[in-house]
């Protein structure tokens, strides 16, 4: 099955009691139990599972080509669930340039329980395979990553990691799997902050890791996610599965934005440098082409000319694009990185990201004229 008749059918089935089409919300959180003691119906307690998450994991694991999904209550809870598959003494290899959440994550939460980290730069294969030491047990990708749109070249990665023994999660939260399915390229894990794209509307937090086979990993993700209890509400649920219907529509819409966004900014006076991995420019583009088929999504980013106040000063312009973090919303949203991602940021002090929307390009790129026009 294609992606689109999956993201509206999997999981979406009419419901046997009274014929709905658009799926019952069940806000239970405990289930009846049949006369013997058993649970004939397949659920029991909410946290442990219930009709509105299952149906929003199969449509995710559907959509990544796996074997299975677990949903959180938010991407870094999902990816807390990956790091809690590490032990002490274990060793992680991850990149310097990433979402700072998840970065901070391996500072302040899961180094101190005793698990040694190394951050390297993910788009150079042999800083990788240097970094590798026998205790490694986990190499994260994120690519394109958050907020310099840089590109790893997740077959490579992944190929000299498992010979290393490692297992390799990608967040794929950037890219989704309209244009990227990190599993083709045999990583194990892929993990999405579904607030993002998946999402859609910036009215719902959510987090899923999806397992490319059975067996261990799948598990024990699967035990950690029913006794953490870090599991989002039913109308969460809801809300996700029914974006999912859109996803596919809206992420081919908002890329087309994007791309339009990334050749203008490219040719313009006022601009440093743009970070699109659709250019042809972008250092990544060949890894991009490779391995995102047929779009390189919805985000991008660019150094304005000058530095931290020239750029907040263009931010301040911009009509159509709401200053606000977060992304992959309908809305266009423009962010200063550097002053939200903390002490930690390797981010350009003149850099701002552009979270591209559903609005019209032509208008969008208006916006960006205007709001750039004191500095051609
Ligand atoms: N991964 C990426 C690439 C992100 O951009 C974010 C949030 O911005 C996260 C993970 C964390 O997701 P959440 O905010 O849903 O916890």
């Amino acid at each position: 099955m294609k992606l689109e008749t999956l993201s509206v059918r999997i999981g979406r089935d009419v419901e046997p009691m009274a014929g709905d089409v658009a799926p019952a919300i069940h806000m239970s959180t405990t289930f009846e139990r049949d006369s013997d003691g058993e649970f004939s119906r397949g659920y029991s307690y909410a946290r442990a599972d219930n009709p509105g998450r299952k149906a929003l994991e199969q449509c995710i694991a559907a959509l990544e080509g796996g074997h299975d999904a677990t949903a959180y209550s938010s991407g870094s809870a999902a990816s807390l669930a990956v790091f809690s598959l590490l032990r002490p003494g274990d060793h992680v290899v991850a990149p310097i340039e990433s979402y700072h959440g998840t970065a901070k994550q391996l500072r302040d939460i899961i180094g101190p329980m005793g698990v040694q980290y190394t951050f390297v730069d993910m788009t150079r294969a042999d800083a990788v395979r240097a970094a590798l030491t026998p205790a490694t047990k986990l190499v994260w990708i994120e690519t394109p990553s958050n907020p310099m749109l840089n590109v790893s070249d997740i077959e490579a990665i992944t190929a000299l990691s498992h010979e290393r023994g490692a297992i390799v999660c990608c967040d794929n939260t950037f890219a989704t799997p309209v244009w990227q399915r990190p599993l083709r390229f045999g990583v194990d894990l892929v993990m999405h902050s579904s607030t993002k794209y998946f999402g859609g509307h910036s009215d719902v937090m959510g987090g899923a890791i999806v397992t490319r086979e059975g067996g261990t990993l799948s598990e024990r993700l699967r035990d950690y996610q029913g006794t953490a209890g870090n599991t989002p509400a039913a109308f969460d649920c809801w809300l996700l599965r029914r974006s999912l219907t859109t996803l596919v529509c809206r992420v081919r819409a908002q890329t087309e934005n994007a791309a339009r966004i990334a050749e203008f900014l490219s040719t313009h006076q006022g601009i440093e440098r743009v970070f699109y991995p659709g250019l042809a420019s972008h250092r990544g583009h060949d890894i991009a082409r490779k391995q995102m088929q047929g779009g390189f999504g919805a985000m991008l980013s660019f150094c304005v000319r000058g530095g931290r106040e020239e750029a907040f000063a263009v931010a301040g312009k911009m009509k159509y694009f709401t200053r606000a973090t977060s992304l992959g919303g309908v809305e266009s949203l423009v962010e200063h990185r550097a002053s939200i991602e903390g002490p930690h940021t390797v981010t350009p002090q003149n850099l701002l990201r552009l979270s591209v929307g559903l609005e019209h390009a032509d208008d969008l790129i208006a916006d960006l004229d205007q709001a750039l026009a004191s500095r051609s």
